[in-house]
């Protein structure tokens, strides 16, 4: 051993951990294997937090919205091909939902895959990535793992924020260079998401076309939520006096109890409005694309808040695009309401309101319902009162009924509290999730999961027990996809949407030392709730609900294609 030698070299494994960590990247989302496990450890012992999964997609899930949450790339880290694939997915989903991520995945090497000649694993992992991401990258040599980080981060966090893979073939790790040129090629990102500020005549178009209105919406998706602008955006929202409708992922970012808040009028809003201004919210299916009978008949006229230029007009023409970043544009909104703004009709507020009231009066006795076994509503009155008893807590919730429902009957009261499906709808992210929503903000999650999403990244509850985190997961346990109730009359195989007749799902959580409680009625959850709110300890709830009471896909049955030929 030659004295000194040690200390001059550097190498892939080494310049990958100060890559990441010279960008403030502390937390690592991943699955060991061949060729990384060595870098997990090594990481680990660098003083990163190293965070292991049962399955890359939830792996990935979390670093999505890690990245969501913070504003800062999450990471994921997979081994080549299949795990590569696992992790894809929720690569595709980070992109598709705008949340910063980089999937890091080990490949193997170039000559025989170019070649095809069968390596372990082989993939062309960089080509299939491609279309599936915002950016890719791969890193052939030691010397450009810094520029390899710095274009991965750029690329999550600028502009509109998406998903980045970054191709790192087994033979690069062990590749040595000099240390200290190996320091000197490493990046530190500077001003990776760049403000971009709105050209003044487009934020006065808006404004005039707003204060126009006789009937203004104001309409906060989650890249509102994600901004971090939370008090110009309520600034904005109250100086103007315009209701305000947040989609799912930006509630709370003014409390759903806010005098404004149309949520409990939505179809009237969405109906009756004849301006609204879309911040941070895309007009894609989950807002009927802007047009047909959710939409009314009246004439409409959009104005959109957006970082990406080419969303406006992408399903009905924007009559005025405000391009910049939701920060930069809503406090040059509240500069110029500084200099004199009225207050949209009183007429058209009070007919909200009232609808408003009418729609929470209709719903409040349903959800005190005592009933054993449970009905959506008895269930989610409980979860209700939870979340207004601790409002830092983060709500994750995926599932049909379970998210169509507690949607609209949980309210939440801070930003980003509120992490559910996105904009695919998906089911799988909850376990992923919920981990790193606990480890990312220290807060307590309360996990609502319908019992078929559940199953998809089930055995994280493991990964939950194993770093003792403040999760609280309440299964909706229907014995079924939708319902439990489907009857097979063929042959003796269960119907196509059922699952085991009672299933306790408190075991699992049990199995690893958790604590697991079957509550049959909603004084029974209300209790097991409380109780895990308060110790902490990760828990898991099998909530029975009546197997009967679910309807076909929730609230999105319209999207089910139908045979003519037969009858459901
Ligand atoms: P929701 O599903 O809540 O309606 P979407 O995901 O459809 O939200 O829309 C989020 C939008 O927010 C995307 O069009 C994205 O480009 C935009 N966006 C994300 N971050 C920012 C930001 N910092 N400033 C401006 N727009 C942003
Ligand atoms: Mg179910």
């Amino acid at each position: 051993e030659a004295p000194g030698t040690e200390q001059e070299l550097t190498d892939g494994f080494h310049l990958v951990i100060d890559a990441l960590k010279l960008n403030g990247i502390n937390t690592i989302y991943n699955v060991p294997g061949i060729p990384i496990t060595d870098l997990g450890r090594m990481a680990q012992a660098a003083g990163l937090r190293v965070i292991s999964f049962r399955h890359e997609q939830n792996a990935g899930y979390a670093a999505g919205i890690a990245g969501y949450l913070t504003k800062k790339p999450g990471v994921c880290l997979t081994v080549s091909a299949p795990g590569f694939l696992n992790g894809l997915t929720a690569l595709a989903h980070a992109t598709t939902n705008c949340y910063p991520m980089i999937l890091v995945s080990g490949s193997s090497e170039r000559e025989i895959v170019d070649l095809q000649q069968g390596d372990y694993e082989e993939m062309d992992q960089l080509a299939i990535a491609k279309p599936l991401c915002k950016a890719a990258y791969r890193v052939l040599h030691a010397q450009d793992i810094g520029v390899g980080f710095a274009r991965a981060i750029r690329a999550a966090v600028s502009g509109r924020p998406g998903g980045v893979y970054l191709d790192l073939p087994a033979k690069l790790f062990g590749q040595v260079m000099n240390a200290e040129a190996g320091q000197k090629s490493l990046v530190k990102v500077i001003d990776a998401a760049p403000a971009q500020i709105p050209s003044p005549a487009s934020v006065k178009r808006a404004l005039d076309v707003l204060k126009a209105a006789k009937r203004p919406l104001i309409i906060l998706g989650k890249g509102a939520a994600y901004a971090q602008a939370d008090e110009e955006i309520k600034n904005f929202v109250e100086k103007s006096g315009v209701p305000f409708l947040p989609m799912s992922m930006a509630k709370g970012l003014l409390p759903d109890t806010h005098p404004q808040c149309a949520g409990a009028a939505r179809s009237t809003v969405l109906k009756d409005s004849d301006v609204v201004m879309l911040i941070g919210a895309r007009l894609n299916w989950l807002l009927s694309h802007g047009k047909g009978k959710s939409w009314g008949e009246s004439p409409k006229k959009f104005i959109q808040v957006d970082i990406e230029p080419r969303e406006m007009d992408s399903n009905v023409e924007i009559v005025a695009p405000v391009v910049g970043d939701i920060g930069s544009v809503v406090s040059a909104f509240n500069q110029a309401l500084a200099s004199g703004w009225t207050a949209p009709p009183a007429e058209w507020t009070k007919a909200i309101a009232s609808k408003r009231d009418e729609n929470v009066a209709k719903m409040a006795p349903k959800l005190m319902n005592n009933k054993s076994p449970m009905d959506y509503h008895g269930a989610l009155g409980v979860l209700k009162n939870v979340i207004k008893d601790h409002p830092e807590a983060i709500l994750v919730n995926e599932g049909a009924n379970t998210l169509d429902l507690a949607r609209g009957v949980i309210d939440m009261y801070r930003p980003r509290k509120r992490l559910d499906v996105g904009t695919w709808g998906v089911m799988g992210i909850g376990m992923g999730q919920a981990i790193a929503a606990a480890l990312e903000t220290g807060h307590p999650v309360l996990a609502v999961e319908g019992d078929s999403a559940f199953g998809f990244s089930g055995m994280e509850v493991e990964t939950i027990c194993r770093y003792d985190l403040p999760i609280c997961v309440v299964i909706f346990n229907n014995d079924g996809i939708y319902r439990g109730t489907d009857v097979n009359s063929v042959n003796a195989d269960p119907a196509t949407t059922v699952f085991v007749k009672g299933a306790r799902y408190d075991k699992m959580m049990e199995a690893f030392g958790g604590v697991g409680v079957n509550a049959t009625s909603p004084d029974e959850l209300k209790r097991a709730v409380n109780e895990a709110m308060a110790s902490r300890k990760p828990t898991l709830i099998n909530a029975v609900i009546d197997p009967a009471a679910g309807s076909e896909s929730g609230r999105i049955g319209n999207l089910n294609p139908q045979s003519v030929l037969q009858k459901k």
